[in-house]
């Protein structure tokens, strides 16, 4: 029996941190055992709002760091292949003859691209910006995935995958398997500042590398109930973000109830509730940590697996491609 095929990944911006984990690496630890895997490293779409030299520069070292966290996060390099997408050109082909297969009414109404078009403003969305979801259509269908993990946001495009799918089928007979999404309704991790999100870009994160006297020194600096001057005032735990990551990250549930019990009625400082907390995020981050060491130290091994793993996804890509010329009637000839 063969397995489905799962494509998961991510825009190479840097580090991964908690809210990573928490909204899409912990799903794929799991995940990966249980279908083939493709980790997408996606520099074409981080072209769409990173296009500096500067950002183009950084890519490699960012692909690098990212599949690092991603193993060290316990995805098993045996079962998982990394590729590169700019190095496989042949993706670019099988999104331009997607291209016609969706609408721009169609594009234009998918949230995450209606926000951004009015935080940009729309004179200043690229072309490509508009044409990502398609660019992620061509990522799937590429590889034929089959099912695809998806946070909250990423949901609306890759129902445009799948009606591309679906429209590609009915023109030009049965090539693509209809992807079947695998919802995480994780919320969003806040902030060390207490944003809503954690987020690279506010400088807010703590990054699943970071080192020990780090990780102490940014927990003890979080933010709080605002409005408890001292110990003995009682203290707000919705909303607190030092509780909400208790929540998620300390499994010692008595002692997160007993915390909150004190912290409500007063009778628990702030230091001690964050000195608990770095306790919690030592247990879980310490293995993590050991084992993004030892990835280091076997010299070249990142590196080998995002070639080889690049070298594969293109072959792929290739019959697929081949497939798809067919289908359509572009035989060349
Ligand atoms: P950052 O936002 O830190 O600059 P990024 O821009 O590289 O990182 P995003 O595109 O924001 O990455 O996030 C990639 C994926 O990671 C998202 O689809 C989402 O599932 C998850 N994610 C990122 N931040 C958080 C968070 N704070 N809480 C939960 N999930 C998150
Ligand atoms: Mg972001």
């Amino acid at each position: 029996m063969s397995v489905a095929r799962m494509l998961t990944g991510d825009r190479p911006t840097g580090r991964l941190h908690l809210g990573h984990y928490v909204g899409s690496i912990a799903n794929r630890v799991r995940l990966h055992q249980r279908y083939e895997s493709f980790f997408i490293i996606a520099d074409l779409h981080m072209l769409t709002t990173r296009n500096r030299r500067e950002d183009i520069d950084q890519v490699s070292g960012n692909a690098r760091e990212m599949v690092t966290d991603i193993l060290a996060a316990g995805v098993d390099p045996a079962r998982a292949t990394f590729y590169l997408q700019s190095a496989i050109p042949e993706v670019g082909d099988l999104n331009t003859l997607l291209q016609n297969l969706v609408t721009v009414p169609r594009l234009e109404r998918v949230p995450s691209l209606k926000d951004m078009a009015r935080d940009a403003g729309k004179e200043e969305m690229p072309y490509g910006l508009l044409g990502y979801p398609v660019l992620q259509a061509a990522d799937i269908l590429c590889v034929k995935g089959e099912v695809v993990p998806v946070g909250r946001d990423n949901a609306a495009h890759v129902e445009v995958t799948r009606e591309i799918a679906r429209r590609f089928n009915h023109l030009y007979g049965p090539v693509f398997t209809v992807a079947e999404l695998i919802q995480a309704d994780t919320p969003s991790l806040v902030g060390t500042d207490g944003a809503a999100k954690m987020s690279k870009s506010r400088g807010n994160t703590i990054a699943l590398s970071d080192d020990p006297a780090t990780v102490r020194r940014k927990v003890l600096g979080m933010y709080t109930d605002p409005n408890r001057v001292r110990a003995d005032v009682p203290g707000k735990v919705e909303g607190n973000p030092v509780f909400a990551y208790h929540e998620v990250f300390n499994p010692d549930r008595d002692e997160v109830a007993d915390l909150a019990g004190r912290y409500r009625a007063g009778r628990v400082g702030d230091v001690e509730v964050k000195e608990r907390l770095v306790v919690a995020l030592e247990r879980f981050l310490a293995p993590i940590r050991e084992r993004r060491a030892a990835i280091e130290a076997d010299r070249g091994l990142v590196d080998r697996l995002i070639v080889e793993g690049t070298e594969r996804t293109r072959e792929e890509v290739r019959r697929t491609l081949i497939e798809v010329r067919r289908a359509m009637g572009l035989t060349g000839a």
